[in-house]
């Protein structure tokens, strides 16, 4: 039998980067790579990379840099970098750095297998194509080991709503949706495989649209068909975008048991005018008028968004309306970022808010959205959940699992053991995580 090469991948970004990780080491493992945690002995290292943060393509040669004595150790090691700076660089990285055996975008990487070959035979590989065919349906299918309470879902990629800060169109190409019977196949997969909790994945989940028997499915039927599922006991699905949430969708957070009350809906800004100037086509009354509809279907869904502050012509009064929206929603998580041009990108060429104006609004943001957060999760205190038990704590007997609310929590001795969903009084909230007490059942 042949020594299985190393495969060390490093994943930056979001959880479609995770998934696709995920399905690159697969791809591989068909021709005989096994992952390793660590670059230093492996024979292929991959950077699947992120285009979103600031800089993010700096990140990248720098992180490719320290690659060099690794390659001049072992000459037969080939690094390969994948995901959107990979699109978006393309034979520019291969330029700059010699080092550099492969470059895949992200639609592309079903063809890495004989893209691998062609390094080994001491040629230089480089696709990033948006190809008809579906990039999931040829990859090789998940071997059937076990793996643990949770997994990420490809069913949506791409995007056609061009923000004018995003990135995403161009380096992920047109929105596609796979076809419902095949998402529904994986699924069951992962059901099988111990899964218990999938999170559906797209830039633009709730535009889904997939193929299915009768028609295209919307994310709603998609929700239903999965809910049919089973040994699958919790549905979420991320992330979304407030022009497309569906009447149906509203509804099933109120009817389908197995959807989870949680929903990210990024707003990016609380300004009309930097709404209209972001291509974002909802405005702030909209954004608000449909989060009371959510609620009226689910009153206690948690819900979590995305700020961008410091859009170019963003003055104090646009960044006061983006304050004043924050304690309307009462966000129980959020993620805000300094906007930072992209190039290509219709903002790109605006006027420039400065630096220390947009650090100012991002800190003052922050610490809005952090205390908001926390008075949230504290008054989980005293209130029953269930919680999926994901693994072990770092305290003898502790498990720690995740709420339906998708809040952390630790309980000490809970006669539960990873996979299981038991019922959990809150009876404390530190930072980032509640701890609870397993309820005896009769
Ligand atoms: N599709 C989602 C939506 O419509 O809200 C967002 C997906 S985007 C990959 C994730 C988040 O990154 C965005 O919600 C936005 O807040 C942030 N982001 C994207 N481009 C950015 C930029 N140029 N500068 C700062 N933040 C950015
Ligand atoms: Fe980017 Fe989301 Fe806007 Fe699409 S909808 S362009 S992914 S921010």
């Amino acid at each position: 039998m042949s020594v299985p090469k190393k495969l060390f991948i490093k994943t930056y970004g979001c959880q479609m980067n995770v998934y696709d990780s995920e399905r690159m080491a697969e791809a591989l493992g068909g021709k005989g790579y096994v992952e390793t945690p660590t670059p230093d002995d492996a024979d292929m290292i991959l950077l699947n990379t992120c285009h979103i943060r600031e800089k993010a393509a700096e990140k990248v040669y720098s992180e490719l840099g320290r690659f060099k004595r690794l390659k001049a150790e072992n000459p037969d090691l080939k690094i390969g970098v994948a995901g959107c700076v990979a699109q978006a660089e393309g034979q520019e990285i291969m330029r700059r750095q010699p080092l550099v055996d492969l470059v895949v975008g992200p639609q592309s990487y079903h063809r890495l297998p004989e893209m691998e070959e062609k390094t080994r035979a001491g040629e230089k590989a480089l696709d990033t194509d948006f190809p008809e065919e579906d990039k999931f349906e040829k990859l090789r299918t998940r071997p059937k080991a076990a793996r643990g309470p949770t997994a990420f879902l490809t069913v949506q990629e791409g995007c056609d709503k061009f923000c004018a800060f995003c990135v995403v169109p161009y380096t992920r190409g047109a929105e596609v949706s796979r076809p419902a019977d095949r998402i529904l196949t994986e699924a069951r997969d992962l059901v099988e495989r111990g899964v218990r909790e999938i999170t559906l994945l797209g830039q633009n989940v709730n535009a889904y649209h997939g193929a299915g028997s009768g028609g295209d499915l919307t994310l709603a039927q998609l929700i239903w068909e999965l809910d049919k599922v089973d040994g699958l006991e919790r549905i979420r699905f991320t992330t979304s975008h407030p022009n497309d949430m569906s009447d149906d969708l509203i509804e099933a957070h109120g009817t389908c048991s197995k959807l989870m009350p949680y929903l990210h809906l990024p707003v990016q800004s609380g300004s009309d005018k930097i709404l209209k100037r972001m291509n974002r086509s909802h405005t702030a009354d909209s954004y608000l008028r449909l989060i009371e509809r959510i609620r009226a279907a689910r009153p206690d869904i948690l819900l979590s968004g995305d700020f961008i502050v410091g859009f170019p012509e963003e003055t104090d009064e646009d960044f006061q309306a983006t304050m004043d929206l924050v304690p309307e929603v009462g966000y129980g998580y959020a993620y805000s970022f300094k906007y930072s041009t992209r190039p290509g990108t219709p903002a790109a060429e605006r006027p420039q808010v400065d630096e220390d104006v947009k650090t100012d609004r991002l800190h003052r943001l922050q610490a809005l959205i952090t205390k908001q957060q926390r008075a949230i999760q504290d008054a989980m205190v005293g209130r029953t959940v269930n919680v999926l038990f994901e693994k072990s704590g770092r305290l003898q007997g502790q498990m720690v699992g995740k709420s339906e609310y998708l809040h952390s929590v630790h309980v000490l001795n809970p006669k539960a053991g990873v996979g299981d969903i038991r019922p959990v009084r809150i009876v404390d909230s530190v930072t980032n995580s509640l701890a609870g007490e397993a309820i005896a059942q009769g």
